[in-house]
This record gives structure tokens, sequence and C-alpha cells, in this order.
């Protein structure tokens, strides 16, 4: 500490101030000087006043006075006092004495012998100060080795920097200095106001510990992410004296994540940034940016778990780097700001220096083969592809937001183009985007409108050739787009929450005319019973049950003339509160239905831990039946143990004599598909209804 010490000389004598003010001057102290001891304590303050000279008589508030009040705020070593009285006053010296005076000279003064007094006082003190901090120093060492210590003096704002605080950031000892620029130009200009308020509302005492995470420049240029950790030394008013702390490395953990150890978005969004930067000034300097999905994750999240879920996760992430190249960088794109891992299965790639487009699609070919191949997870072994966006740089991007946004919104064009495979961005892809936003803004209204309509596909005995009942299906007739399909509505409605209330429209829809249907055909044959498609998103309502009690009462419909269909997922993602829920619809005598079964990856005797009625044999595996393969034999091994388990089956999309032929050679009871009709409005449905009334039935090859 090499700034000149501050001396307070406090008089009333005006020729006695200005001459010990001048002489300390030349010696190379700071002096100030007042001529009455009242308001001395904000002085001291003021001027950050190392050692007082205190006269004892003095008008009004005399030396004595002054000196206990200081001796209130101030220890001895904290601030010295030495008290300035007239000759053979020794009464006066050992009063002072007593009262925490560090030492007297006398009037006349001996210039000499009081500057020898004042010297040993400072030294004193200067010692007792450097103990202090050291100790404080040593403290904050023992955190942790790693960490670099800062000391900051506010009173002259220099800073010790430690040699770890300078190593931390690449440099030698004698490199950096001991200036408080060393380290706030060092800060990234992004981050420097930020902690220069973190600081300041801590030396106002706003905060308990400065603590701040924030980017520090490395010797080579690179930033590296720095979690730094302080506290103030306050005076007795408040004032910050001085500020000493930590310096913790974070980087490893702020640009991994913590699942793949992949760089995380932060890392990759400054390297996309500096690359628009550099391909700015470098016109040819091409890159793209891979957007990676996985398709079908939620399905193996719901079905095998959360933690089976990372481990793909996990596999994914170690097998593409193996397709890059090492100026490429492979990210996962969290949400930084959810703690739930929502979002998860994303991943972006840069992939810089290539040399055209084509680079690009090669690229995400190899990830595709290498995802193609299947992963080990739970002992099980587990499928899924991935959906590629690809944005280039070409086209002249300003953020690395907007690349990203883009890819993104390519992906989304890659999955609804089948998934597996890769899209790349273009600005027609932006008007679908908005269009999609349309979209959601015309469903929003499709109720209140009356658009929703709802269609009726049969379900058939095969043993019989008789409708036993309907599924309903709905549609959506837009005013300008004509009728649209579940395809293209339902999963946003799903995503957007909205299906609540569509399916709620469809479930009541479907009942008032499964009971108008029934009215008419009392008495010939038994009652039929409407399918009703309910979604993950419904069956969580907490009033569910009540609802469609309440609706049952209301039309006087028995619970036995309703059936839920469910899909696996739906239950897999609480399996309890799920079984709890299908029994409480079951105790209204509704029947369950398990749809487009054999799609995700639970199985059989799993689900016999729910209460289901009916599995319905998704219509993938009815499709493919009759050509040899896989799908034909998990039929051949679903239907024998859906009969051992007395569940019903209802196999769907079924479209040829054939497909029956075999279902009903596997014993598979119903079926429901184009062969006997396409779903139908309600008044098309209901004619069939009249002409199966009046004897026909459907051909089911029956002799
Ligand atoms: P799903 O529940 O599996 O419904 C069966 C789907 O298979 C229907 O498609 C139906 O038209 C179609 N289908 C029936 N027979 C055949 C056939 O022989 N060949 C082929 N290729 N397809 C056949 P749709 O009506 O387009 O519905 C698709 C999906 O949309 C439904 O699948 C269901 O998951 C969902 N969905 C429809 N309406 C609702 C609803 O009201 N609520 C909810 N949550 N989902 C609904
Ligand atoms: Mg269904
Ligand atoms: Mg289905």
């Amino acid at each position: 500490m090499n700034s000149p010490w501050r001396v307070l000389i406090v008089d009333d004598n005006e020729k006695n101030r200005d001459m010990l003010a001048r002489r300390l001057e030349r010696k190379g102290y700071v002096v100030s000087q007042v001529e009455r001891a009242q308001g001395l304590l904000s002085r001291i303050q003021q001027d950050a006043v190392d050692l007082v000279l205190l006269d004892i008589e003095m008008p009004e508030v005399s030396g004595f006075e002054a000196l206990q009040s200081l001796r209130a705020c101030y220890s001895p070593t904290e601030l010295p006092i030495i008290m300035v009285t007239a000759k053979d006053q020794s009464a006066d010296i050992v009063r002072a004495l007593e009262l925490g005076a560090n030492d007297y000279v006398t009037k006349p003064i001996d210039f000499p012998v009081a500057l020898a007094r004042i010297n040993t006082h400072l030294s004193h003190k200067k010692a007792e100060q450097a103990q202090r901090e050291s100790e404080e120093r040593y403290a904050l060492a023992a955190r942790g080795s790693n960490d670099g210590l800062w000391d900051w003096n506010l009173q002259d704002n220099l800073v010790y920097f430690s040699p770890r605080w300078k190593m931390m950031l690449g440099y030698q000892e004698d490199e950096i200095g001991n200036d408080l620029q060393e380290w706030f130009g060092r800060i990234h200009p992004a981050d420097r106001e930020r902690v220069k308020s973190e600081i300041d509302a801590h030396q106002q005492g706003l905060t308990s510990q400065f603590e701040s995470e924030n980017r520090v420049q490395y010797k080579d240029g690179s930033f590296r992410w720095m979690l730094t950790r302080g506290a103030a030394v306050y005076d007795p008013a408040g004032k910050a004296l001085r500020m000493a702390g930590s310096q913790t490395d974070i980087t490893g953990a702020k640009v991994a994540d913590g699942l793949t150890g992949l760089p995380n978005r932060l890392l990759f969004t400054d390297r996309l940034g500096r690359l628009i930067e550099h391909s700015r000034r470098h016109k040819d300097h091409l890159f793209a940016v891979l957007f990676l999905d996985l398709d079908g994750f939620k399905t193996i999240n719901d079905s095998l778990g959360h933690s089976a879920g990372d481990q793909v996760l996990v596999e994914v992430a170690a097998r593409v780097p193996r397709c890059l190249r090492t100026c490429d960088t492979i990210t996962r794109l969290l949400d930084l700001s959810t703690t739930a891992r929502l979002g998860g299965d994303e991943f972006a790639i840069l992939l810089d220096h290539i040399k055209d487009p084509e680079d690009a699609f090669l690229v995400a070919e190899r990830v595709l083969h290498a995802l193609a191949l299947p992963f080990q997870v739970a002992g099980k072994e587990v499928f899924t592809s991935a959906s590629f966006g690809i944005a280039l740089s070409s086209a002249g991007y300003e953020q690395p937001e907007d690349l990203i946004r883009d890819a993104d919104t390519a992906m989304y064009r890659a999955k609804s183009l089948g998934k597996a495979r890769y899209a790349v961005f273009d600005a027609d892809m932006r008007a679908s985007v908005i269009a999609r936003l349309q979209l959601e803004t015309d469903l929003r209204r499709a109720v209140e409108r009356e658009e929703l309509r709802n269609v009726y596909q049969p379900i058939v005995s095969l043993r019989s050739g008789r409708i036993v009942g309907f599924e309903a299906l709905l549609r959506w007739q837009h005013p300008s787009r004509g009728l649209v399909q579940p395809v293209e509505f339902i999963p946003l409605a799903e995503e957007t929450g909205m299906i609540r209330e569509l399916g709620w429209w469809n479930l009541q829809t479907a009942c008032r005319q499964i009971s108008a249907w029934n009215a008419q055909q009392v008495g010939s044959n038994p009652p039929l019973i409407m399918s009703v498609n309910l979604s993950a998103r419904q069956f969580l309502e907490p009033h569910l049950v009540k609802r469609i009690g309440k609706l049952l009462h209301d039309l006087t419909l028995p619970g036995g003339s309703l059936k839920l269909e469910i899909t696996e997922g739906t239950v897999m993602e609480d399996a309890a509160t799920a079984a709890q829920m299908l029994l409480e619809i079951k105790s209204l005598g509704i029947q369950l239905s398990i749809d487009d079964f054999g799609t995700g990856y639970s199985s059989l005797s799993y689900l016999h831990r729910f209460p289901f009625d009916t599995l319905k044999i998704d219509r993938s595996f009815t499709k493919m039946m009759g050509e040899a393969g896989a799908s034909m034999e998990i039929v051949r091994t679903i239907l024998p143990m859906a009969n051992n388990l007395n569940l019903n089956v209802v196999a769907e999309g079924v479209e040829t004599r054939e497909q029956i032929a075999i279902l009903k050679e596997l014993q598979c009871e119903y079926a429901q598909g184009f062969y006997f009709s396409h779903p139908l409005t309600p008044s098309e449905a209901g004619s069939l209804l009249e002409r199966h009334r009046s004897g026909n039935t459907f051909d089911v090859g029956n002799p």
C-alpha cells in the first residue's frame, strides 16, 4: 500500500494548524484541518483520515469530548489519535491516555518529535492492517486452492490479485499490475455493467454477499466463465472501505451439459456469433447449422421411463460427434430457464468451413445412419431416428439465434415429411410457420363458430359381420380450407392444450349421437357402443370423471354404451395415477380401450395391470399382415396373449379380404377399416344402421 497517509489536524488556532500542516505536507502527508471538534466523525469518514492530531483545549466541544466520541467508533489501531497539550499539563495527558488517546505532543510543537510519534503510530496501524488483510486473504484462500483471490482497497482503488488469479487468466505474476482496470477491463463487455451494479449493490449494503457469474477474457482472447464472490469491509458509518473475494473458474460447468457432457447452448451461440462476424468479412466462408430432433423420443420416455430416455440421449451425444470433423460443434439445446427437462432431445450441430450445401447434407445422412442402429436401454433394444433441419450461412444472418430458429423450422418440415430425414430452410418455410400460427388462431375459434364435425366409423364383428359400435372421429370444417383432417390439427391442439375443449365437444356430441341411435334400435340387437378418443391432456384433467358422469346422467345414457380409447403413452407417464383414474372411469360402467397398440414399447403383461377391456392393434401392423416379417409375428403373439388376458381385440385399418381371413384365423374378434366403411357423416352412418337393421351385414367371408 503506497498511497500517502492522511492526517487530520484539529486545532482552534489557525497559525498552529497551518504551520504543522505545511511541514507535514512537505513530508508527503495529505493533511486536512478543522478548527472545531463539531462534525469530526463525518469529516474523518469523508477524508478517509488515517490519524488525528487533536488539540485538548478548544471552545465548545473540548478535545476530551471529541476523543471520547471518536473512540466510540474507532479502535486505537483503526484510528490513532495524538493529543496536543500545553506543557506541564500532566493531569490532562493522563486523562487523555485513559480515554484512549494513543499518544501526545506538547506545545509549542517540536516537529521532529511529533513526526516520529506520528510515524510510529501509523506504522503500527499499517502492520495491523497488513496482518488483518493477510488473515482475511488466508481465510479466502482456504476456501479452495483453485480459487484466485483479489483484494480491492476502495480508498485508492488498487487491487491485489493473487498469483493464482492471474494464472487462471493465463498470465504470469508480473504481467498483471494492481490497477482495477486489469480486472474490469477483462470482463466481457456484455457482462461488465451487470457486474458493476452487483458490486455497487453490495457496497451499498443491499446484498449480504457479492456473487456474480461473468465472462473474463483469457490471455489468448477467449472468454472463460468465472464465479466471482466477495464481501466488503465497512467502516462504522457503513461505508465500504475494502472488498475482497475469490474467483472460481466455472467454464466447465457453464458450457457443458451435465447429462451428455456436450458444450451447452451458451458456448454454441458464442461460437456461432463469432462465425457470423467472421463471414461478414470473408464472404466465401460457408457454414451451416443442423437442428436435430429425435423422432418418437417421447414414446421412449413415456414407456420406458426418463432414465431410459437419458441413456438414449447420452448415446446419441456419443454417436453424433463421430460423424463430425474437429472443427464442428454439437450442443444439446436445453432451455436454460427451465429446470425441467423439456425439449431435451434437441441437438444443434455447427458445421464450419463447408464447401457447399452438399457437405451439410452428407453429414446429415451420416448421422441418420449412425442413429438408425439400435440403442441398448434398460435391457431392451430401442430404435429411434432423427429429423434434421438445415440452415445455411449463405442467407446472411445477423444473429446466432436466427440461424438456430430457421434450422428448427426446417426440422419441423422434415418431421412433417415423415421423419428420419432432413430439410433445408427456405423462405417458404417462414410462410408456413406463419400459416401454422394462423391455424392456431382459427382453431381457437372453431368450437364457438361451430366448425367441428364428428364422423363415425363402424366397428364390425368378424364372426357375424354386424356393426357392434362406432369410433367417433373429429373433423374440422374450416371456412376457407375446407375439411381439415385430424393429422393437421390434433397435434397442434394437443400442444396448445386446445384438445381439452375439442375433445370434450367430441365426447359430448358422440354421446348424444349414440343415445339417439340406441333409442331407435331398442329391442333388436345389443346396444351399440361408441368409442371416443381421449388424449393425455384430457386424461389429466382433475374433474374429468365427474364431468363424464354428469353427461351420462343428463343423457340417461348407460356407461356401458361408451368406450374410451387411450394410448399407451397416456397411462405410462404416471402409471400409479393412471391406474387410479382408469378405475374411477370404470366405476361409471364405461369400457376402456388401449389404442394404437404396438407403436409404443410397453409389454402386454404390463398393460394387464390396468383395467382395459379392449386392445386396438395399430393399423401399421394390419397393413403389413400377410407379408412375411416382424409385423405378422407381432400380431401372431399379441392375439393369443390378449385372449388370455380377457381383452377383446379390434384390428384397425382393415382394407382387404386377405387381412380379414388372417385375422379370423388368429381369432381376432373385431375389425375396423376402409374395407367396411370410411368414417361417415352422422346421416350416412344413420342410413348404414338402417340397412343393417333390416338384415344387411358386412361380408366377412363367411361361407
Ligand atoms: P385413431 O384413433 O387410431 O383412429 C383411427 C384412424 O384410422 C382414423 O383416422 C381413421 O380414419 C383411420 N382409418 C380407419 N380405417 C382405416 C383404413 O382402413 N386404412 C387407413 N389407412 N386408415 C384407416 P383419422 O380420423 O384421420 O384420425 C387419426 C387420429 O386422430 C386418430 O387415430 C386419433 O388418434 C386422432 N383423433 C381423431 N379424432 C380425435 C378426437 O376426437 N380426439 C382425440 N384425442 N384424437 C382424435
Ligand atoms: Mg382411436
Ligand atoms: Mg388407433
